[in-house]
């Protein structure tokens, strides 16, 4: 009876280190996307970043702003995709292409290739989870788009990654002051939005606290908190 009970539980054991150890399964696969031949283009120069979506590239000593297509930001990664962005290209020679299907007066969408590699960067964006398939007007990839999309999500990648959602809700950590006796050199906390500034542990700060001299935040136009009454 006892060797039975723990057979069963050697046999239970072995099933949960199975699941724990089974690979995962993905079924999201990445799209195929057509060969174009980049070579017979002219390449231009990437001599801006304005934000995740949007670069400006010289052609000809011309300078064009180009609309990444079928690429839009997501509300709270806007920051990681500028970053993303600046980090694939700053510096960089492009081919761009206009979407025949999708181009139309005034408008300056284009797919953007990264020379050296031929990188077809909006598509990269959207793989690593940097942004999103923008399906407002349709597009020739929008297919392709959508399934790179669910091929992040699927790997919680970039933006998906909700361990990075609960590290953006703890509050920041609070570093206390190191005593000085010169005026000018204490230290107080402003927070992102804000407009006063504080003693640290103030419970205005928890969510953000930037540290920061005395003097300075004087001189920045913060005023003292009233609630945590800071030096003055
Ligand atoms: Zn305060």
């Amino acid at each position: 009876m006892r060797n039975k009970k723990n057979f069963l539980l050697l046999i239970a054991l072995a099933i949960l280190s199975f699941c724990v150890a089974a690979p995962v399964k993905f079924s999201v696969e990445l799209p195929a996307f057509e060969k174009i031949s980049l070579t017979d283009l002219p390449s231009c120069q990437v001599i801006r970043i304005i934000n995740g979506n949007t670069i400006v590239v010289d052609m000809n000593n011309q300078d064009i702003k180009v609309r990444l297509t079928g690429v839009k930001p997501a509300e709270k990664y806007r920051a990681e995709l500028a970053l993303f962005v600046k980090n694939l290209l700053k510096g960089e020679d492009v081919y761009i292409v206009n979407d025949a299907d999708q181009n139309e007066p005034n408008k300056y969408d284009y797919y953007v290739y990264r020379v050296p590699d031929g990188l077809f960067v909006n598509a990269e964006i959207i793989r690593q989870g940097y942004g999103l398939a923008d399906t407002t007007t349709p597009f020739k990839y929008m297919a392709e788009f959508k399934q790179l999309e669910e091929f992040a999500k699927e790997r919680s990648k970039g933006l998906w990654d909700v361990s990075r959602l609960e590290s953006i809700s703890q509050p920041a950590p609070i570093i206390l002051p190191k005593t000085s006796t010169q005026a000018g050199d204490v230290i107080v906390y402003v927070t992102k939005t804000g407009k006063k500034y504080h003693r640290a542990g103030c419970s205005y700060l928890s969510k953000s606290a930037v540290p920061m001299k005395l003097s300075d935040a004087q001189a920045r136009g913060y005023s003292p908190c009233t609630k945590c009454n800071p030096p003055q």
